[in-house]
């Protein structure tokens, strides 16, 4: 999707003001914000392209280069790109600190309540994993291997040296956020000292720096359920990253990625592989042997007569529909083969064939359609 220009995002002249641009991004970030509109896609979308560019165009910096370089001038740069709105949500508050009770009735509790929860938890972490098309068939065990943030074994995750535990912050009283009046309004701030957490530790950690949280590589044990498909996520809870003094861990979330395979192919829950047969086995008909995705041999009948690129169906060879028991079915597409080299006996009966059969030398055209399929 084509980027709208940021000025136009926000409905503001190119040669807009500080504070006209604040006052454009306030009505849309009102209008759209995910606590007005739970679960509503487009509004989530409006509120992000909204932040995006009040991001840029309130940094004075940021907004030079965009005026004359455009987009490309950005990319690259922390919060050009679409990424990194960090900076945007901080001035969050005091953006919205002039509205006081205002804007807290509007989303029935404003500000403090999304600090409260959110900041705490732990980021959920994106691992890809690529597996075969047969594990993807019919399900595996993988081991994983990634970093994640644990809980500091030096201070067992409460950040404080030789036992220190943290302790409500004296400025905010635990708030995350402090007020000050000005003029009319009441504006809530984060909380300077414990930078909204609202706790502080006096003795912090040497090993984690007061954090709670280390670096650490760890293991899991996986299992892939039969017949998952490309782009798969399969959520392992609590094992993203350690939340913050008592906040809940994230999840680790694995997207699969299907290798191909050399002679399968996948539609839903069905297989499909090729075999060549000679012309001779297509016109009298045959029984061969063929392979299945685990390599079983199955015996099947050529009818007398097939023609080329016919589909012949093998029953519940195809990929199994979860663990429900149910599978797809195997599809092999018959390759009827013409012999290059020829014995002179050979050749001698097939211009006997020929002969008795008889030849249509005038043949009628026939659909492109009908040779695929
Ligand atoms: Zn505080
Ligand atoms: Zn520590």
């Amino acid at each position: 999707m084509a980027k709208r220009d940021y000025y136009e995002v926000l409905g503001v002249q190119k040669g807009a003001s500080k504070d006209e641009i604040k006052k454009g991004y306030r009505k849309l970030a009102v209008k759209y914000h995910p606590d007005k509109n739970p679960g509503n896609k487009e509004a989530e979308d409006k509120f992000k392209e909204a932040t995006e560019a009040y991001e840029v165009l309130s940094d004075e910096q940021k907004r030079g280069i965009y005026d004359q370089y455009g987009f490309a001038g950005l990319e690259g740069m922390a919060g050009g790109g679409g990424q990194g709105f960090s900076h945007a949500f901080h001035d969050f508050e005091d953006l919205f600190g002039g509205f006081g009770d205002v804007f807290e009735n509007l989303f029935g509790g404003g500000t403090s309540r999304r600090r409260g929860g959110g900041s705490n938890q732990g980021a959920s972490l994106r691992y890809d994993l690529e597996i075969s098309f047969k594990d993807a068939v019919y399900g595996t065990k993988a081991e994983i291997s990634f970093q994640h943030n644990e809980a500091c074994t030096e201070c067992r995750g409460t950040g404080g040296a030789d036992g220190a535990q943290r302790k409500t912050c004296p400025t905010c009283g635990g708030a995350g956020q402090v007020r000050r009046s000005a003029g009319f309004f009441s504006v809530a701030q984060t909380c300077p000292s414990c930078q909204g957490e609202g706790s502080v530790i006096d003795n912090p950690c040497k090993s984690c720096g007061g954090s709670g949280l280390q670096k650490k590589r760890k293991k899991i044990a996986v299992t892939i359920p039969p017949g998952v498909d490309n782009g798969k996520r399969i959520t392992v809870p609590n094992q993203g990253d350690a939340g913050r003094s008592g906040g809940s861990p994230g999840d680790l979330v694995i997207i699969l990625h299907v290798a191909p395979h050399k002679f399968f192919e996948r539609s839903g829950q069905d297989l499909y592989c090729a075999v060549p047969i000679s012309i001779m086995q297509a016109a009298l008909g045959a029984e061969i042997t063929v392979s299945s995705l685990d390599d079983k041999k199955i015996k099947m009948k050529i009818p007398a007569g097939t023609q080329h690129g016919k589909l012949l169906r093998i029953r519940d060879e195809g990929v199994p529909l979860g663990n429900s028991g149910r599978k797809g079915d195997l599809y092999i597409k018959i390759l009827v083969t013409v012999p290059t080299k020829l014995s002179s006996k050979a050749k001698q009966l097939l211009e006997e064939v020929s002969a008795v059969e008889g030849e249509d030398t005038n043949p009628k055209p026939v659909a492109l359609s009908e040779l695929r399929g």
